[in-house]
């Protein structure tokens, strides 16, 4: 029997989750949800340097919005818990110890200042410096494979500063697999010895997040693109403690709209498009960055277009709820180049998901973004709703699509009134307020009826009465069905609109 699926969402909060964060959050879920398996939130917080006080609320309430669901992490079902790094800090030296015991790591005493001089010269040099096998022993460099072990330990008793360092092996050739990139082979003379454990008391990234991969019992490590460097390290470290090792699938890049480059906030800005699902205020500056949620999208649809980025289903559907994609996801069908992120794809998928809301609750969010709606009947708007949302991507789109189900149109588009309003109209007009005054019963057939029946009858042409029509009641040539209209405004209004645009125009 194959191990249970266990993936982890593990993102460093930083600052506002980006959208291709989501996009790994989601696949992760997927796949999970897929397999009946366990969707694991893990915060990787051991860099205090760049930790954003509420970044990690920011996170959960993120993927809540999006409708993917922790089975695992702060607060919720803790079997493997802690889920944040920066309680689980006791476990990491002991690990670090255990790599310095078998001769996989060794210390290193080199500090900042050296190592910048170092690099420095290599550069005049036109070289790159690497901390590996090319120089860690030939004594221009502090550590534990050149000092005697007594010296190591005097350095250690002195309370110096120090780091644990991985010692990356000389011409050894590295076979490593990617579910989604295949595979692939790494010689170890590229690799740089990397820091896995801080004299602070920390863990980096790398071996905390082994480690944890390994104690989580996580199955698959689902993570972007940006990680495919590293894996040449995990690779060894897994083998290293003995472990058994995930498997690892990379996920691929997320690209500007249009030209070369990975999707940054910048090109948000410059576009005109969120790159966070939700709003976000930077606590230092002030600035607000947009978001999603608040821009007016549905959850559903950033769900279905961020699936899109990199995946897709193998057949024409485009159009998936959650459960649908995670009947349809595969790791396989997930592409190794970088997807082009297009902002208006995730229009379209907002007017789909328009049509898809529920009326009163279009109609409750619209009252409340309206302030012109504040003493209307929600019921009415709800009405109003039915019949103009097929034409809107937002909700903010309403309004202007609407206005004259609520007020008396002011402006009257020129264009409109040459198009419409000719010699006979006000006589046409004001026959028309009476047929619509003897409509007692006042339903939208019994108007089509009565009016379409005096049309045919008096042998006027349709546009000749429409059109007009429409002009009193909109105030131009757009909206939804006359009769509709005709219908909601009521029929005095209605009338009144009429005798008002024939004393206008005359
Ligand atoms: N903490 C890393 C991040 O911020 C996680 C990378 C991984 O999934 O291994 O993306």
């Amino acid at each position: 029997m194959s191990k249970p699926v266990r993936v982890r969402f593990a993102p460093s909060p930083t600052g506002p989750l980006h959208i291709g964060g989501v996009r790994t959050a989601l696949f992760n879920y997927l796949f999970a949800k897929k397999h009946n398996g366990t969707f694991i939130l893990r915060i990787e917080d051991t860099d205090q340097n760049r930790f954003v006080e509420g970044a990690e609320t920011y996170i959960e309430e993120s993927l809540k919005w999006c409708g993917i669901v922790v089975d695992e992490g702060v607060n919720t079902n803790e079997k493997f818990g802690p889920y944040r790094q920066s309680e689980r800090q006791a476990i990491y030296k002991k690990y670090a110890d255990r790599l310095l015991a078998s001769g996989h790591a060794y210390y290193a005493f080199d500090t900042a200042e050296d190592l910048d001089a170092i690099r420095k010269e290599h550069e005049a040099e036109g070289k790159t410096f690497i901390y590996n096998w090319h120089n860690r022993e030939k004594g221009r460099l502090v550590n534990s494979l050149v000092l005697s072990a007594e010296e190591t330990q005097a350095k250690l008793d002195a309370g110096d500063d120090y780091v644990i360092r991985f010692l990356s092996p000389e011409n050894e050739t590295l076979h490593l697999v990617d579910s989604i990139r295949g595979y692939m082979t790494i010689d170890t003379n590229i690799l740089d010895d990397k820091v896995l454990f801080k004299s602070d008391g920390l863990p980096t990234y790398h071996l905390a997040n082994i480690v944890d991969d390994h104690l989580m019992e996580i199955s698959h490590v689902i993570r972007g693109e940006e990680w495919l460097p590293s894996l040449a390290l995990h690779y060894q470290l897994y083998d290293a403690f003995g472990w058994e090792k995930p498997e690892f699938a990379h996920l691929p890049l997320i690209l500007k709209p249009t030209g070369k480059g990975k999707l940054s906030k910048r090109d948000g800005d410059k576009l005109g498009f969120p790159v966070f699902p939700l709003a976000y205020k930077d606590h230092q500056t002030g600035a607000i960055s947009r978001g999603y949620r608040e821009d007016g999208y549905f959850p559903e649809a950033v769900v279905n277009f961020l699936a899109f980025l990199g995946w897709n289903p193998g057949t024409e559907q485009e159009i998936f709820s959650m459960d649908e994609l995670i009947a349809a996801f595969d790791l396989k069908r997930v592409n190794k180049a970088g997807a082009r992120f297009d902002p208006d794809k995730t229009k379209w998928f907002n007017h789909h998901y328009m049509q898809e809301q529920f009326n009163d609750d279009l109609a409750v969010t619209f009252k409340q973004i309206q302030p012109e709606l504040a003493e209307i009947d929600v019921n009415y708007i709800e009405l109003v709703v039915a019949l103009i949302k097929e034409r809107a991507t937002f909700v903010t789109d309403f309004w202007p699509l609407s206005h004259f189900f609520f007020q008396t149109p002011t402006d009257l588009d020129e264009k409109a009134v040459k198009k419409a309003w000719k010699d006979d109209s006000p006589e046409i007009m004001t026959q028309v307020v009476s047929v619509i005054d003897s409509v007692n019963d006042y339903t939208v057939e019994n108007l089509q009826t009565e009016l379409k029946g005096w049309i045919t009858k008096n042998n006027i042409g349709f546009g000749k009465v429409m059109m007009p029509l429409r002009l009193a009641l909109v105030g131009a040539l757009q909206g939804p069905d006359v009769f509709d209209i005709m219908y909601l405004i009521g029929k005095d209004e209605t009338k009144r609109r009429i005798e008002n645009l024939v004393n206008t125009l005359g």
